[in-house]
């Protein structure tokens, strides 16, 4: 009786313990945009890297990221990717492999891939441009700022302009820091320094800043504000991309891997994310290989331009490394593996189903 009883208390401490670790669950979403699988999966692409159109110290480049083998390619361009992420979660998306991600919406630009990353269901009705037009579905930043324990909670932050319209800003109450927008609210030192530096470090672009910015203002948020939902885009790989500058694609990829290091640096000595944090990254399109040129562009008329890649990993999620069987993924589910991962009912009008990390 005593040994019954005993072994009954365990198991209602155990269950408890079970419970409270899953809905202190928090994730970081994190996109690249437009970064290719290809460049994941195999690194620098030799008909791309010493290539005069495109590259202008293919030395440097070369030297930088040229390497004899796929494997040590990707290495020298993803190290925090390649070293640490593949051995402590999944890697989806090798075609080569039979691992296939793709995007449900027949768009392939930036505000059909985000408004299906974080809403769940594609919208090709509605969502066919990027015109700074509030988005009409809920995304899960919305629904989780809407609950008792999300409200408050969630943040976002883009290098790319449009994301108030993506996020819906007003209707959410998100709060989204996105293209040049600064840090407001109770400044620490180093978001008073990023305003200023902001202004003063002209960006390549009239709608899309460099990713530093939103880096840093995200990190510095996370330190003050413990939000338990995080969203991240980085936007410099699509645009270097636009502006045919193969150099500054792999320089900024090879950078932005370092950035999220950075992160999860960040979040494994800090006492609210360590050890209780999801990491979610992916991108909002591809872009084409073929005729060469294709690799600046995406959209419904390049081929190719659909398939992306999806990278899990941090707590309780399964080690697989770099999956190497045959596979069917969407990017329409990660929404809902976000909202169970965060001990969500998941709405029915949410077409992907959550992936089992
Ligand atoms: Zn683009």
């Amino acid at each position: 009786m005593k040994n019954n009883f005993l072994f009954l208390m365990i198991a209602v401490v155990a269950m408890f313990r079970v419970n409270a670790q899953n809905t202190d669950t928090k994730v970081i979403l994190i996109t690249l945009d437009g970064f290719r699988w290809q460049e994941l999966f195999t690194g620098a692409d030799s008909l791309l890297i010493g290539n005069n159109d495109y590259v202008h110290e293919a030395d440097l480049l070369k030297e930088a990221f040229w390497r004899d083998t796929p494997r040590e390619r990707r290495e020298a361009l993803l190290p925090f990717i390649w070293g640490q992420i593949e051995e402590m979660g999944q890697i989806h998306g090798n075609r080569k492999l039979e691992s296939k991600v793709d995007l449900t919406n027949s768009m392939w630009f930036s505000y059909p891939g985000y408004n299906e990353i974080l809403t769940g269901t594609a919208d090709d009705e509605n969502i066919r441009s990027n015109d700074k037009v509030p988005n009409p579905n809920t995304t899960i930043l919305e629904r989780y700022n809407s609950t008792p324990e999300g409200k408050g909670k969630v943040a976002a932050f883009g290098s790319w302009d449009v994301f108030p319209s993506i996020v819906n800003e007003e209707r959410s109450g998100v709060p989204v820091n996105a293209g040049f927008e600064k840090a407001t609210d109770n400044l620490n030192a180093k978001e008073e320094f990023l305003n200023e530096l902001q202004d003063q470090i002209p960006s390549p672009w009239g709608t899309v800043r460099l990713d530093a910015f939103t880096h840093h203002y995200a990190l510095e948020y996370m330190k003050k504000e413990h939000p338990k939902l995080v969203f991240i885009s980085y936007g410099e790989t699509d645009d270097f991309a636009h502006d045919g500058d193969y150099q500054s694609y792999l320089k900024s990829a090879h950078n932005t891997d370092a950035l999220i290091k950075d992160l999860w640096e960040f979040t494994q000595q800090n006492d609210f994310y360590k050890d209780q944090t999801v990491y979610l990254i992916t991108t909002d399109h591809g872009r084409g290989t073929e005729p060469l040129d294709t690799w600046r562009s995406h959209g419904s008329d390049i081929n190719g331009a659909g398939s992306v890649w999806m990278i899990a990993f941090g707590e309780n999620v399964q080690p697989k490394g770099e999956v190497d069987t045959e596979e069917q993924l969407y990017s329409n589910q990660i929404a809902a593996t976000v909202l169970k991962i965060l001990d969500m009912p998941i709405p029915k009008e949410i077409e992907g189903k959550p992936m089992k990390l």
